[in-house]
């Protein structure tokens, strides 16, 4: 991989998921407004709870930008069913009907249609991981997302022959920005960090390459919610999207 007129050697190459491989608000806003569509379907339409409600998670009720520092690019499923318990436990409701409520709401909505099947995924991500493939690079998925959906998303998208390693939420003791992801990954797969490189949409992905000492941590910007500003802080290299690298042939040096 070419860096500031230097070549950097590399091996590993680690991506995030949720916008990177595929486009954030397109795949996920959908989904969290149809879970929220669920938990007014048992309380009642009411205006100012499906404003809370999405305000709690991350999400502007008018613009319906995703603030790119909430809850939303980095929670596993799990937080958010908390984050929604909260808001309504705030609103007088008991916290534990609430939290029934709300898994129902999100099992329901997750259930109605299939909605992995309308995941957008970024153009010309398959090539770019059959590329580092076929030059002999190994490939690792770190997803904040839960196992099932994880597997379900790549299987749609016909991406699962592609990754040597999938690490999923829960799967190491301290998720992102903690380096354990990267550190696991790289012990899993016999390859030093600073062999690897990350890409990720985040600044908790760019935080967690650093820690961990990889050789290089590239922010892609299309398919995720930072602006470049944020992202450049805490990045290496930050590219608008994917298809501007270049990974060359790896050799043993
Ligand atoms: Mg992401």
């Amino acid at each position: 991989m070419e860096y500031q007129g230097q070549r950097i050697p590399c091996s590993l190459i680690i991506l995030d998921k949720d916008g990177t491989l595929i486009d954030f608000t397109a795949t996920w806003v959908p989904l969290i407004q149809k879970r929220v569509a669920f938990v007014l379907k048992r309380l009642g339409r009411n205006g100012e709870l499906e404003q809370c409600l999405l305000k709690a998670w991350g999400i502007d009720p008018i613009s319906k930008r995703v603030d790119p520092r909430g809850p939303c690019p980095v929670s596993p499923r799990c937080d958010e069913i908390v984050i929604g318990t909260m808001a309504l436990y705030q609103r007088g409701h008991p916290w534990d009907e609430a939290k029934l409520l709300v898994s129902q709401a999100f099992d329901e909505a997750d259930a109605d249609e299939d909605w992995r099947k309308k995941v957008v995924p970024i153009d010309g991500i398959q090539t770019f991981l059959l590329n580092l493939k076929k030059n002999g690079f190994l490939t690792a998925l770190a997803t904040s997302d839960e196992r099932k959906d994880t597997e379900a998303i790549l299987h749609h998208l016909e991406l699962e022959d592609l990754f040597d390693l999938v690490l999923c939420s829960g799967e190491v003791s301290s998720p992102k920005p903690h380096p354990e992801t990267i550190h696991h990954i790289c012990q899993k797969l016999s390859v030093s960090p600073s062999k690897a490189i990350m890409i990720g949409d985040s600044v908790t992905d760019m935080v967690m390459g650093k820690q961990a000492g990889v050789a290089l941590s590239i922010g892609v910007l299309e398919g995720g919610v930072t602006p470049k500003e944020e992202l450049e802080k805490v990045a290496d290299l930050v590219v608008y999207s994917i298809r501007e690298l270049k990974f060359d042939c790896w050799d043993e040096e």
